[in-house]
């Protein structure tokens, strides 16, 4: 790799005009002790940084670009949408087209409002499941994340049971106390909060697949016994499948786990890179929404043509093809590739896997929370992460993130990565022997 002298550059000039020189904080590469590097270009399953660097990207813009980058198709779609303009502020017919598409795919949803970024999805959906049942609390999981709304940034009290603490100031206590917080995968936490507090939540987010704690695969029973509950206590359950959606399957996951929930908040594959969100399910909640119902939310910019274009051809391009299949077939083989390297080296490792999905943890215990996910050794992710990126490996900058595959990815990207991960896994090894001789 390249000494990145322009990107450093960049970003001593980014940081006298941006906070923190970013518009999204893990782009800072602060996790993993680096300055992040500026983009020039990316095509298919390669990023390009403004000095000259090509790494095979396992980021993917944080999960949306299923596709690879700047897929030929999507790219004419948008281009052809931006022919026609690129914002009306009235319907267009591009936004039946993508609710269309996506209410088909989701047998949950029965209707759907769009909107310009996950967060507002959620944001959204909690304020309806609020007016539907009357109610104000809400729970959520412990490293789970909804986006920045104030109900979302929210950690758990000293004891389960006592209203959450938020995790960023500039949120009210009185706000706060309004999000309960539980322990994902474990339904012990769920039932005690359910009869502390059951009459009185609204609703439950959870994300069916965990991707911010890196990645964590629910127990099914988990995910049954919150829809049980829920239906149980009257409250709404919320599947936040802005990462899961259309990424394990061509639906949400929750099709492939056969669990129907009130709500769906999606973003990220729905917008084929483009900034949208979404939220729906079923009519009689989803027809409180104004001007069906009562429940204000509105976006000058929402069901932006642009994006519903591409929103539409990623996702008919994902229906009419066998990608899922060459996806999950892509996952084995990196997966299956990074475990033998790791039993080699004798390294203690946890890798988390769902189709194209997969998170290394350097722990030697399983990570299904997030309790185990912090306990794993992130100096060593981070050493990890930096020689990777010196080999060409564009992994995201942080242990709590996702890596993604892309159909662009090809067996022989995946295995040019085995060979920089050996390298890398062989140089901590020693340094770690090292250190102990
Ligand atoms: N929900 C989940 C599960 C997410 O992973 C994210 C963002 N990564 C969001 C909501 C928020 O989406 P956005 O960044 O588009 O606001």
């Amino acid at each position: 790799m390249k000494d990145p002298i322009k990107s450093r550059a960049r970003f001593a000039e980014a940081q006298k005009v941006m906070p923190g020189g970013v518009n999204s904080p893990v782009r800072a590469f602060k996790a993993v002790g680096l300055d992040p590097l500026f983009i020039e270009k990316a095509k298919g399953s390669r990023i390009y940084d403004i000095d000259g660097n090509v790494f095979i990207d396992y980021v993917c813009s944080w999960g949306p670009l299923i596709l690879g980058h700047a897929y030929a198709e999507v790219v004419h779609s948008i281009c052809q949408a931006a022919e026609y303009g690129t914002s009306y502020g009235a319907p267009c017919e591009k936004e039946i087209e993508l609710a269309g598409l996506i209410c088909e795919a989701i047998p949950s949803i029965d209707l759907i409002r769009m909107v310009n970024s996950g967060t507002e999805a959620t944001m959204s959906a909690v304020r309806v499941a609020r007016a539907f049942t009357g109610r104000d609390k809400i729970v959520k999981f412990e490293g789970c994340y909804h986006g920045h709304a104030d109900s979302f940034l929210i950690k758990g009290g000293s004891g389960l049971l006592t209203s959450g603490i938020p995790t960023s100031p500039g949120i009210p206590a009185d706000y706060a106390a309004e999000t309960l917080v539980g322990r994902y995968n474990h339904i012990e936490s769920l039932t005690e909060i359910f009869e502390m507090w059951g009459k009185d939540i609204a609703a439950v987010i959870v994300e069916p697949v965990a991707g911010n704690m890196g990645l964590v695969v629910p127990d099914r029973e988990f995910l049954l016994q919150l829809r049980k509950i829920t239906a149980d206590y009257g409250s709404l359950l919320i599947f936040d499948e802005v990462i899961s959606g259309f990424r394990c399957c061509y639906g949400g996951y929750q099709n492939l786990i056969d669990i129907k929930p009130d709500i769906t908040t999606l973003g990220k594959i729905i917008g084929g890179g483009l900034p949208v969100g979404a939220y729906g399910g079923r009519r009689e909640i989803m027809e409180r929404v104004a001007p069906a119902g009562d429940v204000y939310q509105a976006g000058t910019l929402s069901g932006n043509p642009l994006a519903m274009a591409a929103g539409a051809a990623t996702l008919k391009l994902l229906r009419d093809s066998d990608c899922y299949a060459f996806l999950e077939e892509l996952g084995e083989y990196m997966t299956g590739g990074i475990k033998e390297l790791l039993l080699s080296q004798g390294m203690d490792y946890q890798l988390n896997h769902l189709g194209s999905m997969f998170s290394l943890f350097f722990s030697s215990q399983p990570v299904r929370d997030y309790d185990s996910a912090v306990k794993s050794d992130t100096g060593l992710y981070s050493r990890f992460y930096r020689i990777l990126l010196e080999e060409g490996l564009y992994f995201p900058p942080s242990q709590f993130e996702v890596c993604f595959i892309s159909a662009a990815h090809t067996r022989e990207d995946i295995e040019s990565s085995l060979l920089a991960m050996e390298k890398a896994l062989h140089m901590i090894r020693q340094e770690a022997q090292n250190i102990c001789r």
